[in-house]
């Protein structure tokens, strides 16, 4: 115990260093919230998966789900999608008929961690002989399933969907935000995992009970080897993330208070030195080996400063061997690859003085304006809670959260109806409404809490493809606003923009301005963020200070405030404006559109336009109904300002320059001016410009050019 009587020295440190990782949003409130948001995203995604019967399952693992992380980090997301059609098995009695079944095997001349994947007969429980170009041939004539052959199989899915990728260890991705991991599952307790349960301990951490839990966990299989392996194509390493993610949850705030400085030291200090040498997962490795040696009474946030250079002291003494242990899985060393020898002696002995001159270079982080804070004369100066900045987290995290399900949900519902007749998509709507149901009287806490978000979002659709019924078979009108109400509370806009456009559509032209100005009042109440549920994303979206303006939590009942993207499928085509129609079929138009009998043609699209540029234009087309030029005029203005003063934030800019493009030609009609048609046409070229090809526009231009068929 006579090593730890010191830590009062360093209370007034320690107290500083806390206020200024809470002004960075290192709080109780934010690592829940963040927390809470993923496994949100995860459970949902999870429910998405189930509704269109896809075998995977998706996973957020590292600092942004753990809660680890603060602004100035700027921590990507790490996505791991399990596979599970594929059954691994570690022994042949584990076989299961009709299942894709795999085996993993350990070779004497492999690494710790890494595992081989053996081929296995579909029809029976034996080596599968036969490669098919499929399998890699190892010694002994073994057929092996490769890990680099299935990294570059993601790469390929991944440029062919979004045009570029990059690629990092075992993680694949399109995105500077984003890294996506293939992983097999491994259910079986491995001996990797029971050696670590079983180990002798210093102290009482992980509590008994915590590593029972553990036990319970599936670990990975991941497609990447050993740096320094000759077999490393055909290597996969075991991966006990959600063990990892356990341990992270059970930590108390004054050990994520650490475990991030950490992280912030890494960033601004140490990386200088070693170049990218050191991980934020060599971090937490850190932060978990010392709280296992440091009595659990200790940690807490007066002591804070002393408990970082234990973590130092622990991590100096790793640097001085070039040994990194793995916290989980015995005999790997995590500097492998990572951290030269060279490299070590200078890092050693830049730790040895930060911690000999009582962490004084912490002054030096350039991050979340820790040095700052610490050089500030009184503590009073920096111990305010950085109101602006938490909401800020808190709305970013909301938006990112509504945009993934929704996305989900969206991709979701097109699978379900693609290239349906209207009664079997129905069908298929209603089919996945019922299972969302029954996770909302089965599930679990958070499952019922996702599966009625998405029940709502998804009985949108379902509302508008009734209405659409309605109008082509003439019922009653009563009956599809009846239905509309019961979905209009999904956010601020797009259900209640999909009424209005179906007045519109059916002629209530006064009930649709009611509509129309509710909307107005609503987006002019107070600052909305547009959200793409479609999945794009604007530079404003991602970045923290647009969401300190914005408050885009629940307001009332379950609607988000938010504005969302209004997205129509063919089989709501009664509701749509038929200018809008056009956006839907863009290949092909010409010979779809010269029927003039938008029921008739094979609409297999869908059409998403921004919830402003669809209000102006709504607007516009009411009051044009209605014979009031000068309003009608008014939203003309409306629509141009929304779309030249928010160019950059529009997600659909093509549609949203079709749209005004439309509504210059009509003018020109109406007024009988001929000199808009060239400003008509000079708006389309504008959407041309946006989006070059498979772009309505292109239609447009050359019916403005000769054929004047349609009016
Ligand atoms: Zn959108």
């Amino acid at each position: 115990m006579s090593d730890y009587c010191a830590p009062e020295m360093y209370t007034a440190l320690s107290r500083r260093l806390s206020a200024a990782l809470e002004n960075a949003g290192v709080t109780e409130e934010i690592v829940m919230a963040r927390r809470n948001s993923y496994l949100m995203i995860e459970t949902s995604l999870d429910i998405c998966s189930n509704l269109r019967k896809r075998k995977r399952i998706l996973f957020h693992f590292g600092s942004q789900s753990e809660g680890t992380t603060t602004p100035g980090l700027r921590s990507d997301i790490d996505i791991l999608g399990c596979d599970l059609r594929t059954h691994v098995m570690r022994d042949w009695s584990q076989w299961k008929p009709k299942r894709k079944n795999v085996k993993m095997f350990k070779d004497k001349d492999l690494p710790p961690q890494q595992y081989l994947i053996q081929a296995v007969r579909q029809d029976s429980p034996e080596p599968e002989t036969e490669s098919k170009g499929k399998y890699v041939l190892f010694k002994n004539s073994i057929l092996l399933v490769g890990s680099e052959s299935r990294r570059k199989k993601c790469l390929n899915i991944m440029f062919t969907k979004f045009g570029r990728t990059h690629t990092s260890g075992p993680s694949t991705s399109f995105s500077d935000e984003v890294d996506l991991v293939y992983a097999l599952g491994v259910k079986d307790l491995v001996p990797e995992i029971q050696q670590w349960i079983q180990r002798h301990r210093p102290g009482n951490w992980p509590p008994q009970a915590l590593l029972e839990e553990c036990k319970t966990c599936m670990n990975f299989l991941v497609p990447v080897g050993h740096a320094d392996s000759d077999t490393n194509h055909v290597e996969w390493r075991l991966s006990p993330n959600l063990i990892e993610r356990k341990l992270m949850f059970s930590l108390n705030l004054t050990q994520i208070k650490c475990c991030v400085l950490l992280k912030i030291m890494k960033n601004s200090l140490f990386n200088s030195i070693v170049n990218g040498g050191i991980t934020s997962f060599h971090c937490k490795t850190i932060v978990l080996y010392t709280i296992e040696r440091i009595p659990v009474h200790l940690w807490q946030e007066q002591n804070l400063a002393f408990l970082l250079i234990q973590c130092l002291h622990t991590m100096q003494r790793w640097i001085k061997y070039g040994i990194c242990p793995h916290y989980i899985i015995k005999g790997v060393n995590l500097f492998d690859g990572k951290l030269r020898r060279t490299k070590c002696k200078i890092l050693h002995t830049y730790i040895l003085s930060l911690i000999e001159n009582k962490l004084q270079g912490l002054k030096q982080i350039d991050i979340d304006n820790i040095g700052m804070a610490l050089s500030e004369q009184t503590i009073e100066s920096i111990q305010h809670l950085n109101c602006i900045l938490t909401n800020g987290i808190q709305n970013k995290l909301e938006f990112d959260r509504v945009g993934r399900q929704q996305n989900d949900v969206w991709r979701c519902l097109l699978e379900v109806v693609e290239n349906k007749s209207f009664t079997n998509a129905s069908k298929n709507l209603n089919k996945i409404l019922r299972k969302c149901i029954q996770y909302y009287l089965n599930g679990t806490v958070s499952e019922r809490t996702i599966a009625e978000q998405l029940f709502i979002w998804l009985m949108s659709f379902h509302v508008s493809m009734q209405a659409s019924m309605i109008i082509q078979n003439q019922c009653h009108l009563n009956k599809c606003v009846i239905l509309f109400k019961q979905s209009l509370s999904t956010d601020v806009t797009s259900n209640r923009l999909k009424l209005a456009s179906f007045l519109v559509s059916t002629g209530y032209l006064q009930s649709a301005l009611i509509v129309l100005c509710d909307i107005q009042q609503r987006l002019n109440a107070k600052p909305i963020k547009v959200c793409c549920p479609c999945g794009n994303r604007n530079l404003s979206d991602t970045l923290l200070e647009t969401f300190t303006r914005y408050s885009v939590g629940k307001c009332s009942s379950n609607e988000n405030h938010m504005a969302l993207c209004v997205r129509f499928l063919k089989y709501e085509a009664f509701c749509v404006p038929p200018a809008l129609l056009l956006e839907m079929n863009r290949t092909g138009i010409e010979a779809e559109y010269s029927k003039l009998d938008r029921i008739q043609t094979d609409w297999d699209r869908h059409v998403s336009v921004d919830a402003d540029v669809f209000m102006y234009y709504l607007k516009y087309l009411t009051y044009g109904g209605l014979g009031d030029i000068r309003k009608q005029l008014s939203a003309l203005e409306g629509l141009t300002e929304c779309i030249q003063n928010h160019t950059e934030e529009l997600y659909h800019l093509e549609t949203a320059y079709n749209l005004l493009g439309h509504c210059v030609e009509m003018t020109g009609h109406c007024l009988e001016l001929t000199g808009l048609l060239e400003k008509a046409a000079s708006v389309y070229l504008m959407s041309l410009q946006s989006k070059p090809r498979n772009n309505a526009a292109n239609w447009h231009i050359r019916r403005l050019c000769g054929n004047t068929q349609y009016t």
